[in-house]
């Protein structure tokens, strides 16, 4: 029998769950408070710039992804899989690369100083462990013990894993789950991260594509709701099901969402700041992710080396980013990347905006195997999978297909 069910919240998993249920014959009404679909995946265009809210890959591998997306009308391109790592010490890069995937870098990947050779043995093990790793349950391990009880030494996971999976997780320890770890680190090993020509929001904004002007409502927040009503500014309304895809924290307090202690705490979130920086300059122009270990700049991604569009004609687009909100001052970011990239090319780059995003990813996540529901209302969102486009879309999905049964 169709259904009336109302969605609240038009992120990844909102629409998700609403692209789903609307193909499964139900009537499906989705609320955002946003003037904007897209939640945490939204791209800004200013005066001929993309500016993603906050660094943000596609990793075409995620499941989810090749079901809800259409990757020939996104006109994705990649990255190079691996990184640049600046050592400090000799202030130079050393690039560490998939020799399996890229031959072309085979001696600089071999001969370089970041990893021993057992680590390089070591990874390629991983790589063969992980293929098509599916993450079922938790491991009840962090990432960084995982790593060390692997073999893998202190200088490498130092040099290469804790700088790019910090920039991933959004923290510096590796705490998070070791079998979220292996399932990312699978989905890296089997494509490469890319970027829409759009930028990350056409993702969204795809998706929303399907849905009309009845099924989005996009400017409504929702006040408060039950399992079978929505009440929104002016109006309540009533529903066979009620759906929250609001993020953790408005989950819990708007939705009355109750959730274990940890994951209660007022610090619900990890942070993350995003400066974009332009200049004409192609000198440092690399499809390369530049990784800076013991900086407080975590990474820089040269973004028209992978997307010319994100740039109008001539200029080269950077986005900075700082874990933890350690660099936040454009001076004072230009003048740290000086030992980096070299005083004549900083005295070129213009600041062009910063992004300050105080609840990026959840701490804690549940990796449910159910929906989660309390009081009849059906929770979704990355919190309750794990904290990732396919986390949020997953989530999306299961409601629906659990709603069909
Ligand atoms: C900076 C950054 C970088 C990231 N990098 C990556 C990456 O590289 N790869 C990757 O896989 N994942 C990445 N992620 C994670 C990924 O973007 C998220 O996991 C995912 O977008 C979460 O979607 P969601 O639907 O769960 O929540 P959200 O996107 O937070 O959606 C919640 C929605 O609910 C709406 N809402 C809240 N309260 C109300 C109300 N009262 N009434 C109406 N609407 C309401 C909000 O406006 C919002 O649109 C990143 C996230 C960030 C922020």
């Amino acid at each position: 029998m169709n259904k009336k069910i109302a969605i609240i919240g038009a992120g990844l998993s909102g629409l998700a769950a609403a692209l789903e249920l609307k193909k499964l014959g139900h009537q499906i009404k989705v609320f955002d408070q946003s003037v904007k679909v897209g939640g945490r995946v939204q791209s800004d265009h200013i005066d001929g710039y993309t500016l993603d809210r906050g660094f943000q890959v596609l990793l075409p591998s995620y499941e989810m992804a090749q079901h809800y997306f259409d990757y020939e009308d996104l006109k994705l391109s990649g990255f190079q899989p691996g990184a640049q790592i600046y050592n400090q010490s000799s202030q130079k890069f050393n690039i560490i690369s998939d020799p399996l995937r890229d031959p072309s870098t085979l001696l600089v990947t071999v001969f370089n100083s970041v990893a021993s050779l057992k680590d390089k043995y070591l990874i390629l093990k991983l790589k063969l462990n992980t293929k098509n790793f599916e993450m079922k349950s938790l491991s009840n391990t962090t990432t960084y013990s995982g790593l060390k009880e692997f073999g893998f030494s202190d200088k490498f996971i130092n040099g290469f894993l804790k700088p790019f999976f910090s920039g991933v997780f959004l923290e510096k320890e590796l705490s998070l789950d070791f079998n979220f770890f292996k399932y990312l680190f699978s989905k890296f090993n089997s494509s490469q991260a890319v970027l829409p020509l759009g930028g990350m929001g056409a993702l969204s904004e795809q998706m929303a594509k399907s849905l009309s002007q009845e099924e989005l409502k996009l400017g409504i927040k929702v006040e408060s709701f039950t399992q079978n009503s929505v009440q929104t500014q002016n109006a309540g309304e009533k529903f066979d099901h009620v759906i929250c895809a609001m993020g953790q924290d408005q989950a819990q307090k708007v939705g009355g969402l109750k959730l274990k202690a940890e994951s209660e705490s007022a610090e619900t979130y990890r942070p993350v700041v995003t400066s974009y920086f332009t200049t004409p300059s192609e000198k440092h122009s690399s499809k390369y992710l530049y990784l800076l270990p013991g900086h407080k700049v975590n990474h820089v991604a040269c973004l028209t080396a992978v997307q010319k569009s994100y740039a109008p004609k001539g200029q080269v687009l950077y986005s900075v980013n700082s874990i933890e909100s350690e660099a936040r001052d454009p001076k004072e970011i230009i003048q740290s990347l000086v030992p980096v990239f070299g005083e004549t090319e900083m005295k070129t780059w213009s600041h062009l905006k910063t992004y300050e995003i105080k609840k990026a990813l959840p701490k804690n996540f549940l990796n449910q195997d159910k929906t989660l529901s309390q009081n009849g209302i059906l929770y979704i969102g990355d919190y309750t999978q794990h904290p990732s486009i396919q986390g949020a879309l997953e989530s999306g999905y299961k409601c629906a297909q659990e709603i069909k049964k």
